[in-house]
């Protein structure tokens, strides 16, 4: 078993026209279904394709699935990964090995349909895309709160890093060699994709889709892992909670500034001020302010420290693609 940390040096550019990235933690049970559908899109397109699964240290049978689909699947390429690194970490593991000319990402569930990568392809090459999004035309077979909570996180990004964001398009999407080189020479560090792959500012065009349930198994994102992605997306693009501390604690000084105002002009009335309520709240508002503020600041110390220590996002344990011939197919 070969031990890659990251980029392979043996890899061959443009060995393939596409390659299909699929993080994959645990997904057992979508896998024969993910197969089924996309192998015959991908075959369909005559194209020379590969496909990159990731294995996100999956503790289920996902990796000793993929490995037998190998055996008749030749354009099928595992990068297993030696643990559970995250969803994020898994893509750009997929997307830096990677060899195609054009590199389609898309979940292993088959809620991004894969009969849309064929179009996204045709637009990119139609009119000189770097970045094809896939956006969400509608979400009815989310939950309720899932609605809620995911407009609210593209509202809040959309003014946080600008309007380019697309709004609806998570990480199912169509990157070009340009948009590929470009995110791997970015140091390795957490990335956040949906935001950072629009603040390059390539040439970019968008296919709606509709977004299926689930095929089958659990998702791997609950509300923790909603809330980290969010804290994320909003510490790697903006410093508006800094301002947000500084905000809160002017506004905290004029309510006090009132509170003294308004103590004096009793006084003078020669009445005392009453009560120890009013202290209370006064003292438990300017903690409650104070530790907002340290919570923040701490956020992005937690961030630079991560950043300095320097640490790969992910470390492969395997990768067929260079442990045998390269998945070179052609349909
Ligand atoms: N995933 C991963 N590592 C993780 C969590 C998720 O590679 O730690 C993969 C998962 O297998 C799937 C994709 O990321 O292919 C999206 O996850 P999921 O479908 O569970 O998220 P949801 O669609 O519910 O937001
Ligand atoms: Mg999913």
């Amino acid at each position: 078993m070969i031990d890659v940390l990251h980029d392979p040096t043996d890899r061959i550019e443009y060995a393939v026209e596409l390659s299909v990235v699929i993080p994959m933690f645990n997904e057992e049970e979508a896998l024969p279904a993910l197969v089924g559908r996309l192998r015959p899109v991908l075959d369909g397109t005559g194209e020379p394709y590969e496909v990159v699964a990731v294995d996100d240290g999956s503790t289920d049978r996902t990796a000793e699935l993929l490995l037998e689909l190998r055996a008749t699947w030749p354009q099928l390429r595992m990068v297993r990964l030696r643990r559970n690194s995250g969803h994020q970490a898994a893509l750009t593991a997929g997307l830096h090995h990677a060899r195609g000319r054009y590199a389609a990402s898309l979940d292993a569930d088959l809620q991004d349909p894969p009969e849309k990568i064929p179009e996204m392809l045709v637009l990119a090459r139609s009119r000189r895309l770097d970045i094809v999004y896939g956006v969400r035309a509608n979400r009815s077979t989310d939950t309720g709160f899932k609605r809620r909570t995911a407009g609210a996180y593209y509202w809040l990004m959309r003014r946080l890093v600008g309007n380019h964001v697309p709004a609806q398009a998570g990480d199912f999407r169509l990157l070009s060699r340009n948009a590929l080189d470009a995110l791997k020479a970015l140091p390795d560090q957490p990335q956040v994709y949906r935001l950072l792959v629009p603040w390059f500012g390539f040439p970019s065009g968008e296919v709606t889709y509709h977004r299926d349930e689930r095929v089958a198994g659990q998702t791997k994102y609950p509300l923790r892992k909603m809330i980290l992605l969010a804290v994320d997306s909003i510490i790697s693009f903006s410093v508006a909670p800094l301002r947000l501390a500084t905000w809160l604690g002017t506004l905290a000084f004029f309510v006090c500034l009132g509170t003294l105002v308004y103590t004096l002009a009793v006084y003078a009335a020669g009445d005392t001020t009453p009560g120890w309520a009013s202290l209370i709240i006064a003292v438990l508002f300017i903690g409650a302010v104070q530790l907002i503020c340290l919570g923040v600041l701490g956020e992005y110390i937690g961030r630079i420290y991560t950043v300095v220590q320097q640490r790969p996002t992910y470390y492969v344990a395997e990768d067929t693609g260079t442990a045998t011939a390269p998945a070179m197919g052609v349909a």
